[in-house]
């Protein structure tokens, strides 16, 4: 019987820590105060727990909140140098490595391209190894220090006891890419798809911020959504849920890279807008996946005096606005945040009649309380929400794992942090 009560004193202190240390990370700088409201702690708890924190290193005094008359309070926030995770954004021709402190600030980048016509998964693995050696080296920071590093990927991710990646629209069948790069990283690894890296990001710190219901849509050359219901990611049987690109627009219509015909993707993704432009320009120049991002801008810049231009773009937006109109009303999001490099793009240049065109394909109720917005996060976004996986894992687990090491458990994986403050 002392056994188990060790146990559960021993839970009851790493979910207290938990859950200051997700309103710290998140909220932060806080009075002690603050955090107890916050986490629903009482007074004495988090002075102990601070003090604790503080002693290990994990959070800092960062300065004093006057206030009237009274002692002034300190204001506490994670300690960004209390270690060093890296995100990978693994795309379809490029793939970016980077590492962040603690408080988010990145240390060192590393990008390399590949022209590939497909995706090799043990190339892709041997860029992204290649990538964190590099940024640990650029940073020069202690392999030690270093939290775990969290990747990106196209595709679904299946999460068994590793994870395994099902890129249908890339060609990759059942790859295990966790394995693969813990052969040749010694490092914590943990694995998701981009759209839900994206959405985690944009939840933490940018547009998505302060709801609990939201989705965000990644557009890029797939078109993925993280969908956040109740303050949580939602995932689904197999974690697959939110395959927005290969929901069904044209029943026979054009066919999709997974296969199917009629999937939106062929119809706003990347891929498919340069490929009608060249239909309707009677171009016959293939694009490389490379520089289909520069076309995608030509044909946004252009369309203003360009004829084939300017019909692309009104299609794409009658399509994009009916995928965003079947989101929401099947999962009445209070705010669509649109992202990507191609939802940025289009966001920037037609957003106003995205919104329009979502109008008039939804539901009058669910889109009288709905925002559409712009992401607000930059083009490496994508790499930044594979930093907040490792960051996540960390905050679950209350500090309480020794840092670094290898058992990167996926019980705590990827989870988001429930009712944030709402600062
Ligand atoms: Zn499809």
């Amino acid at each position: 019987m002392a056994g188990s009560n060790a146990t559960t004193v021993r839970d009851l202190r790493r979910s207290n820590r938990s859950r200051a240390l997700w309103q710290i990370f998140l909220g932060g700088p806080l009075t002690r105060q603050e955090i107890g409201t916050l986490a629903g702690l009482s007074p004495a708890t988090v002075s102990n727990l601070v003090a604790d924190l503080m002693a290990e290193g994990v959070i800092a005094e960062v300065g004093l909140e006057g206030s009237n008359g009274g002692r002034p309070r300190g204001l506490l926030q994670v300690n960004p140098e209390y270690g060093y995770v890296i995100g990978v954004d693994v795309g379809e021709a490029a793939f970016l490595v980077e590492l962040f402190d603690l408080g988010l600030r990145m240390r060192a980048r590393h990008l390399s391209a590949t022209d590939m016509a497909v995706l090799d998964p043990a190339n892709a693995v041997t860029h992204v190894a290649d990538g964190i050696g590099s940024v640990i080296a650029q940073a020069g920071v202690d392999e030690q220090a270093i939290l775990g590093v969290g990747v990106a990927v196209p595709g679904l991710v299946e999460h068994t006891n590793h994870a395994i990646v099902h890129g249908q629209s890339v060609g990759w069948d059942a790859v295990p890419v966790e394995t693969m790069l813990r052969a040749m990283v010694d490092l914590p690894i943990l694995v998701d798809n981009g759209a839900k890296t994206l959405g985690q990001a944009e939840m933490w710190f940018g547009a998505a911020r302060g709801t609990d219901n939201a989705i965000i849509v990644l557009l890029g050359m797939g078109l993925g959504t993280c969908i956040i219901s109740n303050g949580q990611v939602y995932r689904g049987a197999t974690s697959s849920a939110g395959e927005w690109g290969h929901t069904s627009v044209v029943v026979g219509g054009r066919r999709c890279r997974c296969g199917a015909d009629g999937c939106l993707e062929a119809y706003v993704g990347a891929a498919a807008i340069a490929a009608r432009y060249a239909e309707l320009s009677d171009s016959t120049s293939p694009v490389s996946p490379a520089s289909l991002e520069g076309r995608g801008a030509a044909i946004i810049a252009s369309a203003g005096r360009n004829q084939a231009a300017a019909q692309v773009l009104d299609e794409v937006v009658t399509y994009l606005g009916a995928g965003i109109a079947n989101l929401v009303n099947l999962f009445n999001p209070e705010r669509v945040v649109v992202g990507g490099w191609l939802g940025r793009a289009l966001s920037d240049a037609l957003l106003p009649r995205i919104r329009e065109a979502a109008k008039i394909h939804a539901l009058r109720l669910p889109f009288s309380g709905v925002e559409i917005v712009k992401a607000e996060l930059g083009q490496d976004a994508v790499a930044l929400g594979g930093a907040t996986l490792p960051i996540a894992r960390l905050l679950n687990a209350g500090a309480t794992t020794a840092a670094p090491g290898r058992a990167a458990s996926l019980d705590s994986f990827g989870a988001s942090p429930g009712t944030l403050s709402k600062h």
